[in-house]
């Protein structure tokens, strides 16, 4: 049997049952359920792999602290990947080696109408991110770096907007819509139950199909525009070499991939701006 190898990058915010920050956030009141909930769709969506022929699967825990995923609940057929501080936020541990990603639980970008917890990154700090003149989500930028290594993305779950965002970058990927958003705390969702049987369903349908699904186009060179929530925030990513700042609280920098990649991380995860 030859080897299909699976990478899942697992958000939080588009699982279903999953309206707000009490849920996701590490200490809050429902975190245990939301988290609870979480690894739920992820074991779903490994057993779906595994339906689908692949060999091995590899899961980046990919929201804020990124030990949400219960290790000890998780499908033992997997490899967990665990922990912040990492070199790219939710693709860690991706390679050529693999032959499918899987983006799971994932939300619309900062500034989406009818969208559960919209945001792109960090709430907190980045208020809108464009690659080439494009808006971007974080399925898309997430597309752009399996893009890299050439490895499809071929399955994206979240609510009904974030999956219908994400064919603007990743139009041949299979979706799973979990809920509705009727505002951005708000939703009509399937049941947890009813939600893992379709994310399982086409996780293995995805797989199957892998061959017939593209990796996203890369552009290179690659231009980033950031702007922040604040105008401080972009002099701060301004005394980094190469980025300038071309508006009161936007930064913009032009490099080939990997490098642009890094200065992802750099100004949207690592550099910490005063809040
Ligand atoms: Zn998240």
């Amino acid at each position: 049997m030859s080897a299909c190898r699976v990478f899942i990058s697992a958000d939080i915010e588009g699982v279903a049952g999953i309206v707000t920050t009490l849920q996701t956030a590490d200490g809050a009141a429902q975190y245990q359920e939301g988290r609870q909930l979480m690894t739920d769709e992820v074991n779903a969506a490994i057993a779906g792999a595994f339906d689908g022929g692949a060999t091995d699967v590899v899961v980046c825990d990919s929201h804020a602290g990124m030990q949400n995923l219960i290790p000890s609940h998780l499908d033992k057929r997997a490899v967990l990947i665990r922990g912040a501080m990492r070199d790219s936020l939710q693709m860690e541990g991706l390679d050529a080696s693999f032959h499918a990603v899987f983006i799971t639980g994932t939300h619309a970008r900062a500034g989406t109408a009818d969208a559960v917890l919209d945001h792109t990154w960090n709430g907190a700090t980045i208020y809108n991110l464009r690659i080439n003149g494009r808006t971007m989500n974080e399925a898309g930028l997430n597309g752009l770096v399996s893009g890299r290594h050439g490895v499809p993305v071929v399955l994206v779950t979240g609510d009904a907007a974030t999956v219908e965002q994400a064919r603007e970058y990743l139009p041949e990927a299979l979706t799973v819509a979990v809920k509705e958003s009727r505002g951005r705390g708000v939703a009509s969702s399937l049941h947890p139950a009813e939600s893992c049987r379709r994310i399982r369903q086409a996780a293995a349908e995805a797989v199957q199909k892998r061959h017939t699904i593209p990796p996203m186009h890369v552009p290179d060179p690659m231009v980033m525009e950031i702007d922040y929530n604040r105008t401080d925030m972009a002099q701060t990513a301004a005394l980094v070499p190469g980025v300038a700042r071309i508006g009161p609280r936007t930064v913009r920098v032009e490099a080939d991939p990997d490098t642009m990649f890094r200065l992802k991380e750099l100004l949207v995860y690592r550099l910490r701006y005063e809040l």
